[in-house]
């Protein structure tokens, strides 16, 4: 399952960061997600659930999840058309715009004691 292994690689990147700085629990990750990196999120907070008891670090961890949306600009009206799929248009003329962004998943910060 593609969310599965996306939770697993956020656990790895949060215990890789936790033994470096010498923690031994992780209390929560949080996690930037793109609208449009076609990732699942209740799937993906089940497959984290599970995922996490197999690890050392955060068996009780949380995972909080920051949804960024993508951003289109018109060309022509230099005008900022948020996009929650792949296609958006102008506000202002009504043109499909160009999206960028919302495409990622990053690790943004983890709570550790
Ligand atoms: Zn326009």
């Amino acid at each position: 399952m593609h969310e599965m292994s996306i939770a697993m690689n956020i656990l790895e990147i949060a215990e890789q960061n936790a033994s470096d700085s010498g923690s031994s629990v992780i209390n929560s990750i949080e996690v930037e997600i793109g609208t449009l990196a076609g990732i699942e999120l209740s799937s993906l907070s089940f497959c984290f659930e599970t995922a996490r008891k197999s690890t050392r670090l955060a068996q009780s961890a949380k995972l909080e999840i920051i949804s960024i949306a993508a951003v289109g600009k018109c060309a022509d009206c230099n005008v900022d058309a948020e996009a929650d799929f792949y296609h958006a248009l102008c506000p202002e003329c009504g043109q499909p715009v160009a999206v960028k962004g919302g495409r990622d998943l990053r690790v943004k910060s983890i709570n550790v004691d």
